[in-house]
């Protein structure tokens, strides 16, 4: 599919989509950490924000900076910076979420010289009345920060057509996600994830257009209503920031459907919409606030479990897989509350450890005894 090979072009070739950007704009580019960071807001300032994703790949860089306990998330993604890869940056900014995010984002800021570093403070808890007031309190000085930094006004009209973009981009990637509800979806959980770190690192404006031409293709893929359906197990994907698209071509691979995933890099990053309201800032608050938990801003309530509930319903998953980065402590807690949730629907789950390395073969001989045991269940 054209519109496929377009995004694929992207993933594989991010850095030069974002140096080639700036080199025709004129303008900054600025990499985030963590889907706490509204990007639009980076967008209406006039620059390109590209989330920053590692590569998988064994290095011995990140060790002198941060702990090698730090999970791998932290230690890929700094890794990155260190190895010159996102030498094009003019800026870096991060939504607090976790301790090891804070340290790549520290080591980034003192060691590699990004010019501008941003630090947005989000509470630990995000349910409570004064977590709001601070959430839209740092809006407002992200404003200001990315105002200053950039020479531009950032006015509440600005913030409003960024926001009719980004509003737009998470429309198209639902939609493309209703389709995965199908018997026979017409896009596989590694296209689908490529699609989203394209559009993570992609001018939105670009990325709209690009998607509106996928919509029509994949709908043109769909089966008449005559489908049975393709016979795969329809899998979910748990995870934090998973980026890792080897692992679900494997999956593909041994004809499985992820059919719906939960983690950074897709659900938890585009799924709600930013709610009406008179201050476009507190509305972006508002949508942080409401979107997908991290389970690292999900205590006490754990709204987290209501909305695993409601995508194992409406993608009628058949097994979840969760993909457990190494050392990552709050993605951990959530471990035994998800089992028991599965147990409940009579889901089976199989938890996988991971490291920056994604050990395909160990995994392989996993998902095929979880398969198996999902076949003999049926
Ligand atoms: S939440 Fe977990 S996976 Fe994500 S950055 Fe923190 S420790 Fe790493």
């Amino acid at each position: 599919m054209a519109a496929l090979d377009k995004f694929q072009g992207v993933v594989e070739d991010r850095h030069r989509y974002a140096a080639e950007w700036k080199a025709a704009t004129g303008r900054k580019v600025m990499g985030y950490l963590c889907t706490y960071l509204p990007d639009e807001l980076i967008y209406a300032a006039g620059n390109l924000p590209v989330r920053i994703l590692g590569s998988h790949e064994p290095q011995d860089v990140s060790e002198r900076h941060i702990y090698s306990k730090w999970c791998p998330c932290s230690r890929d993604f700094l890794a990155q910076g260190l190895l010159g890869r996102y030498d094009y940056l003019d800026g870096i900014l991060q939504g607090h979420c976790c301790i090891h995010m804070k340290q790549t984002y520290v080591s980034w800021c003192r060691h590699l010289d990004p010019g501008y570093c941003y630090d947005l403070y989000v509470p630990p808890s995000l349910h409570t009345p004064m977590a709001r007031t601070n959430m839209v309190r740092g809006m407002e000085e992200l404003r200001r920060s990315l105002e200053e930094e950039s020479g531009t006004a950032i006015t509440q009209e600005v913030i409003r057509n960024a926001l009719d973009v980004y509003d737009t981009n998470r429309r198209l990637l639902r939609d493309i996600y209703d389709l995965r509800k199908q018997d026979t979806p017409p896009i596989t959980g590694a296209e689908a994830m490529e699609v989203i770190l394209a559009t993570m690192v992609m001018d939105k404006k670009e990325a709209n257009i690009w998607l509106e031409e996928l919509l029509a293709e994949l709908k043109g893929k769909l089966p008449n209503n005559k489908d049975n359906g393709d016979g795969k197990l329809r899998l979910m994907l748990i995870g934090s920031g998973s980026d890792d698209i080897g692992f679900l071509r494997l999956l593909d691979s041994m004809g499985m459907e992820v059919v719906v995933d939960e983690h950074c890099i897709g659900t938890r990053y585009f799924w709600n919409i930013t709610p009406d309201g008179a201050d476009p800032l507190a509305a972006i608050a508002d949508r942080l606030i409401a979107k997908p938990p991290c389970p690292n801003k999900d205590l006490e309530e754990k709204r987290r479990m209501a909305f695993l509930e409601e995508l194992t319903r409406d993608f009628r998953v058949q097994g979840v897989i969760v993909m457990q980065q190494k050392f990552c402590d709050p993605h951990q807690w959530d471990a035994p509350d998800i089992k028991a949730l599965m147990d409940r629907a009579g889901i089976p789950t199989l938890f996988l450890e991971s490291d920056i390395v994604v050990p395909v073969g160990q995994f392989r001989t996993r998902v095929e005894a979880f398969a198996e045991m999902m076949e003999i269940g049926a």
